[in-house]
């Protein structure tokens, strides 16, 4: 299994060292010709969401990413990845790969809680640690989409067919388990897709 891992900007390196405790091999997008390799599913990190998006639509990656999960290939988004595959912002025009059924609020706790960890149940998985680094939360979501995770009344983690998405930062605790789901997702797909 190959795992193309966005590499423009923010946490990237974090999710190919899971990967590979994993036993999966990854490879990084940095420019349009990374996506002429073969791969299986494909991670969008952390980061700053505008820069990211800034630089897909630069590098010439936006529409050949785009296409690629509108075909099904399984995406993971982590935190800034959540807000560009989420077909709204809250309160803000701003729209990026707009594939998923939610709406995203960036920047979603506050200063004060910019930063912070927790443990929650992540369905499916039992209790993960999660690690939130200014993230968002999703406002709402559609009848299509799945919600894995809640903290405090507000979804942390979710599921719309081939994309899974948190707030949090999994690559950067030690336990696997999101990873692993992710993994799954990817296998059963290429396995329905061979
Ligand atoms: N605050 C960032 C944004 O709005 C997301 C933070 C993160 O990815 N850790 O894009």
């Amino acid at each position: 299994m190959n795992i193309g891992v966005l590499a423009l900007q923010g946490a990237f390196i974090e999710h190919e060292q899971m990967l590979g405790a994993l036993g999966a091999d990854s490879f990084e997008i940095r420019q349009r010709r990374d996506l002429d390799r073969e791969f299986d599913g494909l991670i969008i990190p952390g980061g700053e969401s505008t820069v990211m998006g800034k630089l897909l639509r630069e590098l010439d990656l936006f529409d050949p990413v785009l296409e690629r999960i509108k075909d099904g290939m399984p995406v993971f988004g982590t935190c800034a990845g959540l807000i560009l595959l989420a077909k709204e912002i809250h309160e803000d025009d701003t729209v990026h790969l707009g594939t998923m059924d939610t709406v995203a609020r960036r920047n979603a706790y506050g200063r004060q809680l910019g930063s912070f960890h927790t443990d929650a149940e992540f369905k499916g998985l039992g209790i993960v640690p999660m690690t939130f680094i200014r993230a968002p939360y999703i406002v709402s979501a559609g009848d299509d989409v799945e919600i894995l995770a809640t903290v405090d009344g507000k979804i942390v983690a979710a599921r719309q067919d081939n994309q899974l998405v948190t707030a949090f930062h999994p690559e950067l605790d030690s336990d696997l388990s999101i990873h692993w789901y992710f993994l799954d997702m990817v296998e059963k797909h290429s396995t329905k897709s061979a």
